[in-house]
């Protein structure tokens, strides 16, 4: 199992670690998973090529790292307002998006399975005030992707720079913000000696979806029995990885607050306002690139709206009045 992550780093590698030591644990050795941190047998963002090749049986990484495979491999992961880390289970799970997703992986030989999930990030560190969009233009941020796409559209000015690199970068002024993950793994990074704002939400990743791809030869050539083990312990790290996120979130959230001082802030809804309205246009360009991406597109943003209609009165009303009412302020 070649992986995009280090095997040390927090939730994404160790989570990843996990999922190969379970799939061997379940088979009892049937099945013996050794894990690859990136680099150390394929380079970080070649692992899907080696899993698709069979230079490597299996991969741990991110679907949006895929873009220049299939632009629609983003939705089974995160695009700009996308879907939370429970809607985006609901989806693939339940609502017709594996089906889809396997259709997407088929002509690379591949199979993949939800294995992880950061939940919502941040939406990053900021050393200029964030007031309204025009603050937006000319800012040298690191934010990847469709993401980035988005920051370009407002007048911003998206930059990829390797996770190792992104401290030095801040410090010494190369860029002007820079998104990562959430409080756990930025804490670590030690971001909040370089920065000086800590914004969300981020608009862009409300529930990154990890996976684990198969080499679609090697999986068929399994037993049900190993299929069925590995599908059971791929769920399993799903459920976790999340839980150890947002458990670990919560406590680097008070770190950064009570230890460090963090000026930890919300955009301002206009700005929130130009990052959604952009956004939809961004996706939905995604989603009308081939045959394929918009039978994609369709169901993903029909879920969405679906659940947009009913969020109100369940998870969204129940947070928003948990909040209001508290008695602990
Ligand atoms: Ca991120």
């Amino acid at each position: 199992m070649v992986m995009t992550w280090q095997k040390t780093l927090p939730g994404l590698g160790t989570g990843a670690v996990r999922l190969a030591k379970r799939i061997t644990a379940l088979s009892e050795g049937k099945l013996e998973v050794l894990p690859y941190g990136g680099g150390e047998l394929v380079p970080p963002l070649e692992i899907f090529d080696a899993v698709s090749q069979g230079t490597a049986e299996m991969g741990h990484s991110s679907p949006y790292y895929w873009l220049n495979k299939h632009t629609a491999s983003a939705f089974f992961c995160a695009v700009p307002g996308g879907l939370t880390a429970q809607e985006q289970n609901a989806w693939v799970y339940f609502a017709g998006g594996q089906q889809l997703w396997d259709k997407l992986y088929a002509p690379f030989g591949l199979r993949a399975f939800p294995a992880g999930n950061t939940g919502a990030q941040m939406g990053g560190w900021f050393n200029r005030e964030i007031k309204t969009v025009d603050d937006l233009k000319g800012l040298k941020m690191r934010i990847p992707g469709l993401a980035g796409e988005v920051l370009n559209l407002l007048g911003g000015s998206s930059q990829t720079i390797s996770p190792q690199e992104l401290f030095t970068s801040m410090q010494s002024g190369v860029i002007d913000a820079l998104e990562w993950v959430g409080p756990w793994n930025d804490l670590a990074l030690g971001f909040h000696k370089v920065s000086k704002y800590y914004y969300g939400p981020g608009f862009h990743e409300a529930g990154p979806m990890l996976e684990l791809m198969v080499n679609k030869a090697a999986f068929e050539q399994l037993s049900p029995e190993l299929q069925r083990i590995i599908k059971v312990a791929c769920a399993a790290e799903n459920d976790l990885m999340a839980a150890e996120y947002y458990a670990n979130n919560v406590r680097a959230m008070q770190v950064l607050r009570n230890d460090h001082s963090t000026d930890v802030r919300s955009f301002p809804p206009e700005v929130l306002k130009s990052f959604f309205k952009v956004s939809e246009e961004v996706v939905a360009n995604v989603g009308s690139k081939d045959a394929l991406a918009k039978e994609i597109y369709e169901s993903y943003a029909g879920f969405r709206k679906a659940s947009m209609a009913m969020t109100p009165v369940m998870e969204l009303g129940f947070l928003q009045a948990r909040n209001q009412n508290r008695s602990d302020a």
